[in-house]
């Protein structure tokens, strides 16, 4: 777990810092994702609370779905978080942190496997999940 890290945004107007932030990280390739941040989401879940430093009011959330929405930055237009609407949890972008302890930071899992472009394919060995697969664990927890 990594404590009380420093999320930050391109233009430093937003500053935010949330407790609890999981080591695993995960990727997601959807195509929501890869118009968000123009390739796949790289992100760490949060359980805890955030809680801003500065400029909340510059944060826009876009409800992008029914299952959750997207918050980023409006004057610099970077992403930040996704915000699970089902369970709460955040899923922090991994490149806003300034503090991380990145030797604790272990890649895991990518989503939405069967999204992914065929131009580019990660080298680590990760637990992969397909689209259809998603769903099922969605489904199973409502
Ligand atoms: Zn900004
Ligand atoms: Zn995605």
């Amino acid at each position: 777990m990594q404590h009380n890290v420093l999320g930050q945004c391109l233009c430093k107007s937003v500053e935010f810092k949330i407790e609890n932030l999981s080591d695993k990280l995960n990727a997601c390739h959807c195509r929501m994702c890869q118009k968000w941040v123009g390739g796949p989401l790289m992100a760490l879940e949060g359980t805890g609370e955030l809680t801003f430093i500065k400029g909340e009011g510059l944060v826009t959330e876009y409800h992008s779905s029914e299952w959750g929405s997207r918050s980023f930055c409006s004057k610099c237009g970077s992403s930040l978080y996704y915000t699970s609407k089902h369970d709460g949890k955040y899923y922090m972008e991994v490149g806003i942190f300034e503090n991380l302890n990145s030797e604790k930071i272990e890649f895991t899992q990518q989503i939405f496997i069967d999204k992914k472009p065929h131009f580019y394919e990660f080298a680590n060995k990760t637990k992969d999940y397909t689209e259809q697969q998603v769903l099922d664990i969605i489904a199973g927890k409502k």
